[in-house]
């Protein structure tokens, strides 16, 4: 039985005095039920909005980091500075660093394996862009992102890995791909999961679903058997829409 998580990547938004009231609002009120939440504040707000979280139920997660140690590397952050600051989770992957940043495969798999390394939780993101949904890519589109991210890497020293599945066409678009396109994608990463680490490894990993989550539809997608979570951009701005979905996933899985 695989727990659902629902985490809330804030992008580059809130200032301290918001993120940390955001932080409090959602640390008041615990789920009636299993299911796990983190929020994923920008990094200089890391260590206030742990504070505000601190002894409850909410986890913290940061947003990228870098794949070196420690050294000359002006402007980036380190596994254990984020360790050191309380992170649990780092997301790695996300379409916004593939697609805006310019990261690639070989460079997102050096920072799963920095973060497993250091002991951070890899949230890796994988999805496709809507050409090549369009163009019946988006299977291979997965694999290779799959394979390139996970490369190297033992289902044993997997063991604390999520995947978010997040089609860019559905990414702030307020576009949601349908519980049933979320499902066969999400069946297809369980699937290669199998293939490559065997059936037990497979059917512990977590696969969020992300791209314009809300209260309204967060029940709909995570009542499919494959969809175990959720990766949350715009509704997890504001507490009252983050704890819909929060709710939704209590009631998709009870
Ligand atoms: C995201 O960026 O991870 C995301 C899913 O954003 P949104 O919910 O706003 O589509």
């Amino acid at each position: 039985m695989r727990t659902p998580f629902v985490a809330g990547n804030w992008k580059m938004n809130m200032l301290q005095s918001t993120g940390v009231e955001l932080a409090k609002a959602l640390a008041a009120v615990k789920p009636a039920g299993q299911v796990e939440v983190a929020v994923c504040p920008p990094f200089v707000y890391l260590a206030s909005v742990k504070q505000a979280i601190n002894s409850s139920h909410v986890k913290l997660g940061a947003q990228n980091v870098y794949f070196e140690a420690k050294g000359a590397f002006t402007g980036e952050i380190s596994c254990e500075m984020l360790k050191d600051v309380g992170c649990e989770y780092v997301i790695l992957g996300h379409s916004e660093r593939r697609h805006i940043l310019g990261e690639n495969d070989k460079m997102i798999n050096a920072k799963v394996k920095a973060a497993i390394g250091a002991g951070l939780k890899p949230i890796l993101c994988v999805g496709e862009l809507l050409e090549e949904r369009d163009a019946n890519k988006t299977e291979s589109v997965i694999e290779t992102q799959l394979t390139g991210g996970l490369e190297g890497l033992t289902a044993d020293q997997l063991k604390t890995l999520v995947i978010a599945y997040e089609p860019v066409w559905a990414i702030g678009t307020g576009r949601t791909a349908s519980p049933e396109q979320a499902q066969d994608v999400h069946q297809f990463i369980r699937n290669w999961l199998t293939g490559k680490f065997g059936n037990g490894f497979a059917q512990s990993v977590r696969i969020q679903y992300g791209g314009s989550v809300k209260g309204d539809n967060a029940e709909q997608l995570m009542s499919k058997p494959d969809v175990d979570g959720a990766l949350v951009g715009g509704a997890s701005l504001k507490a009252d829409d983050f704890l819909k979905i929060i709710d939704g996933a209590l009631a998709a899985k009870k």
